[in-house]
């Protein structure tokens, strides 16, 4: 409360708690009057009090995500795709394309990230473009593309939903992981619908959001009771034009500190440039990352989304060879 406030003014704040269904503490100190509300913190808002006569400032004491929170869940939850572990002692490398382009483009893609020792695969059929006069996917017959493609090398696709509607498409097509891109992390129609089935979801961390904006964009995903969840981060934007987005490493160890649920990392849309990903890469493993998602097409030069980022079929399998050293010198595997 502020120094000035009144007995009266403390009654109100008081009378509001209670009216609110909790319980009230008042620690009267020198210089300083607090007033804590006791009881399920999450039903309160600082805003409602902000307000009020006399009252400096309210916050919240406790964290707001519950579910996704570390606090909640103290062991490392491990997502199962099809019996590949996310989030375990295993590293995952997610390889595949920017976009399902064809199906010659998709089996030699499928080919390659099989060849590399992958166990997933991602693609997206959906593009979120800057411009809409740029490709924007090829849509429910790129999943049908991507789908067989897989199937053919036994690898879980991972690929991208951005409209609501297209949500009974995606399962139809047995999309295996749904990702849920920078662009919409606080679509929360799309993130309360993700919730509300079973399937696992990689939410990447919005192009400018907080850490805290991020889990409680993860909580809506929990809340409706999927609680499959895996954090990717892609870069973020900063005052820095050197490179397509800056890649924040310190997101992972203060992700693993704040949730229990898997963290990824995706170099190829933090650098933008395929000569960066190698490094980005190794440098995500070595901070803790679970796992990644990498772009990489059969002929970079010739994507039709993303080129200059795409790593070619050779570059990946390189790249594979040299995390397993990186994930062996912290005690995982790859
Ligand atoms: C992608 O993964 O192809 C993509 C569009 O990513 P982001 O949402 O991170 O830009
Ligand atoms: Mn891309």
């Amino acid at each position: 409360m502020n120094q000035d406030v009144t007995e009266e003014q403390i009654a109100t704040v008081v009378t509001k708690i209670q009216d609110l269904g909790h319980s009230v503490n008042i620690s009267r100190g020198t210089n300083r009057i607090v007033i804590g509300a006791i009881g399920d913190e999450h039903k309160l808002d600082p805003e409602m009090f902000d307000s009020l006569p006399g009252v400096e400032f309210s916050m919240h004491i406790v964290k707001q995500y519950k579910i996704v929170s570390r606090e909640s869940h103290k062991q490392d939850s491990i997502i199962d795709v099809h019996g590949i572990p996310i989030g375990g002692n295993q590293i995952q490398v997610i390889g595949g394309p920017c976009s399902v382009e064809t199906p010659e483009q998709m089996d030699l893609a499928a080919q390659s990230v099989a060849a590399a020792g992958c166990r997933l695969m991602r693609g997206g059929a959906f593009k979120p473009r800057t411009s809409p006069y740029t490709f924007q996917g090829r849509g429910k017959d790129g999943l049908e593309i991507f789908r067989q493609a897989a199937n053919k090398y036994n690898l879980p696709i991972v690929t991208e939903l951005m409209d609501v509607r297209m949500l009974d498409t995606f399962l139809e097509q047995e999309v295996d992981v749904i990702q849920i891109g920078t662009r919409n992390m606080q679509n929360f129609d799309l993130l309360k619908e993700v919730g509300r089935i079973n399937k696992p979801v990689i939410l990447k961390r919005g192009i400018s959001a907080t850490i805290n904006e991020w889990l409680m964009a993860a909580e809506y995903i929990a809340a409706g009771g999927n609680h499959n969840i895996i954090f990717c981060e892609r870069g973020i934007r900063t005052f820095e034009t050197a490179y397509r987005n800056v890649l924040d490493v310190t997101c992972i160890p203060v992700l693993k500190r704040e949730t229990h649920l898997p963290v990824i990392i995706d170099p190829s849309h933090a650098g933008g440039k395929a000569w960066m990903v190698p490094a980005l890469s190794r440098a995500a493993i070595a901070a803790g990352a679970d796992g990644l998602l990498v772009e990489t097409h059969p002929n970079p030069c010739e994507a039709w989304c993303d080129a200059d980022q795409a790593l070619n079929p050779q570059e990946f399998k390189d790249l594979m060879v040299s995390l397993k050293g990186i994930a062996a010198a912290i005690g995982r595997t790859i």
